[in-house]
């Protein structure tokens, strides 16, 4: 048994210095990304399912990388916070991610009420002062508070609880936003959840995917649609892509959806063109 295991760490010791340094070369590569403005943001459409209207966009970065194109997200935003680099990244999301809003309602005054959700990583929402750059960063764009909606997970809620709760009533004072990012994913326990400020709950797209195929996932999200209604607060679907999940949402009381149904994340452009044909 032993030896087995001593075998494996000889095995798998220059593998594992080859990710470490690979790993090492993509954050240095993300570093001059973001200073050569080699990253962009996509917005994604949040959708009223009660009349179809356009309530919002989600912001989602993107990374193309000269040689390698596209990099998910899902690759770079975990290094990007073991690195820090989600500090200055999270900053440059925002103000680019409210600068769009702002270009967009003036094109489409229409549109006025439209609101921006931005994802807010730990590291980012525990710097000194995170609330006052962010109300730095509204009042430079020109958006109100009441249009930004900040995106967080529980995970950052419960690893720093106390200091959290204060930098998110600071963000309460500027009229913005709460929703707690893939619910029921983490460690929920319901006593935390009536200690925060939060607006929105959004189911994570794990439990949509399979809620037609699993009794287990649909009767998660009937859980956490009871409970959201309970506490007042919004309901949102992330990850719809299929008619049935959008009618079985719909049932169970989830209004506000977002997905390859409607849209997928679209770039700067091509969001601005989505609010055109919206109307009026
Ligand atoms: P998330 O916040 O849960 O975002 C939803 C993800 O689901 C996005 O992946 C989106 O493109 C994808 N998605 C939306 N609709 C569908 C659908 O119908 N089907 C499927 N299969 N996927 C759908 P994306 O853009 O790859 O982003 C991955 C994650 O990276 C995000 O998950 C978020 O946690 C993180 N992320 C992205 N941009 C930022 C950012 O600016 N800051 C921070 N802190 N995290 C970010
Ligand atoms: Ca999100
Ligand atoms: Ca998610
Ligand atoms: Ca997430």
């Amino acid at each position: 048994q032993k030896r087995t295991s001593q075998n494996r760490t000889l095995v798998y010791q220059p593998d594992l210095q080859t990710r470490a340094s690979s790993r090492l070369l993509l954050e240095n590569e993300l570093r001059d990304a973001l200073k050569n403005k080699e990253l962009s943001l996509h917005y994604q459409p949040i959708i009223s399912m009660q009349n179809g209207s356009l309530l919002g966009f989600e912001a989602l970065c993107r990374w193309e990388h000269k040689e390698r194109g596209q990099i998910s997200p899902i690759e770079f935003i975990p290094l990007a916070e073991e690195s820090g680099l989600i500090v200055p990244l999270g900053h440059w999301a925002l103000r680019e991610a409210c600068t769009s809003l702002k270009n967009w309602i003036e094109k489409y005054p229409h549109f006025s009420n439209l609101i921006m959700n931005v994802n807010v990583s730990s590291l980012q929402l525990l710097q000194d002062n995170f609330a006052t750059s962010v109300n730095e960063i509204l009042l430079n764009a020109g958006i109100k508070g009441s249009q930004l909606k900040l995106e967080i997970t529980e995970t950052t809620l419960i690893e720093n609880a106390e200091l959290v709760r204060d930098v998110l009533l600071d963000l309460k004072t500027l009229d913005i936003s709460l929703a707690i990012d893939d619910f029921g994913t983490g460690y929920s326990s319901l006593s935390y959840l009536n200690q925060f400020p939060i607006d929105t709950l959004k189911i994570d797209k794990s439990f949509v995917n399979h809620m037609n195929s699993s009794e287990d996932s649909y009767k998660i999200i009937h859980v956490i649609s009871t409970l959201a209604h309970t506490l007042g607060m919004t309901l949102v679907a992330e990850g719809i892509e299929e008619e049935e999940q959008m009618t079985a949402l719909q049932k169970l009381g989830c209004h506000t959806g977002q997905g390859y149904l409607f849209s997928k994340p679209l770039a700067n452009d091509a969001a601005e063109e989505y609010i055109r044909k919206e109307g009026p």
